[in-house]
């Protein structure tokens, strides 16, 4: 299980996030949610290794991972990132992109598993093209078969469908689940779309002002929302 106990970080004297209590079952799906600005991405970062806690510790398998004084690096901890600005390498092409996590793969197995993984996204007429040449969607969707390619435990995705259209989205997303579901993987996933947590995942998890406030299923916070921000967002559709 990945277990966050009393996660803190501050940047400069403004506490974003604080007592993080959350574990995550080995194949759970959560939906993570919350206004702009709660502290979301920053979670994420923390969890994948780009950024530290300033308090608490990130806990995998029963191991620290991170914390005020451990650190392990990002490439070990065996987490897939779709980053929220995809963060895709300019240099490279869509296959390229998608081969980098796969350097410790025999050759022909890489090549076949970017094949899959770019079929997967609906991106096999693009794989020569350069990122700059695509669409935000289509960016997306690079950054997505690139994190899903080395089979991570792990998934954080970062609104990984936001910039695709709704018909497209609810295809990928879709394909995206149940490929996770078969591979067992263990995800987060924030999300604006206040339909897309309550169905998606397993879990939804709701956070204010960098700290979490509500969690459980879609039926549970829906009929049971907590405050007024909860069921502000929650109850944004019906
Ligand atoms: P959004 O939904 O808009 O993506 P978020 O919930 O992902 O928001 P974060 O990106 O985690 O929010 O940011 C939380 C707060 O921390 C914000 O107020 C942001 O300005 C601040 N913050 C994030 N990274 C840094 C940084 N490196 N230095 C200073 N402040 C930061
Ligand atoms: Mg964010």
């Amino acid at each position: 299980a990945l277990q966050l106990n009393s996660i803190g970080k501050r940047f400069g004297d403004v506490d974003v996030l604080t007592d993080i209590q959350l574990t995550v079952m080995p194949g759970e799906i959560i939906c993570l949610v919350g206004r702009s600005g709660c502290g979301k991405s920053t979670l994420l970062r923390i969890i994948a290794g780009v950024e530290t806690p300033d308090a608490g510790a990130v806990m995998m398998n029963g191991r620290e991972i991170a914390g005020p004084t451990t650190f392990m690096e990002p490439e070990k901890r065996r987490i897939g990132f779709v980053f929220q600005d995809y963060a895709l390498f300019p240099h490279l092409t869509v296959e390229q992109n998608v081969l980098f996590g796969l350097k410790g793969l025999p050759r022909a197995e890489a090549k076949a598993r970017v094949a899959d993984m770019i079929q997967h996204v609906r991106l096999a007429e693009l794989a020569t093209r350069y990122p700059h040449t695509l669409s935000g969607g289509e960016q997306q969707r690079v950054a997505l078969a690139r994190a899903l390619a080395p089979k991570p435990d792990i998934l954080l995705m970062d609104e990984p469908f936001s910039n695709l259209d709704r018909g497209l989205r609810d295809s990928v997303r879709e394909e995206t689940l149940h490929l996770l579901r078969g591979l067992k993987t263990t995800a987060i996933m924030v999300t604006h779309d206040p339909e897309e947590a309550l169905s998606a995942g397993d879990r939804v998890v709701l956070m204010q002002n960098g700290r979490v406030v509500q969690s459980g299923t879609g039926y549970d916070v829906h009929d049971n929302p907590v405050s007024r921000y909860a069921a502000d967002f929650f109850c944004a559709f019906n």
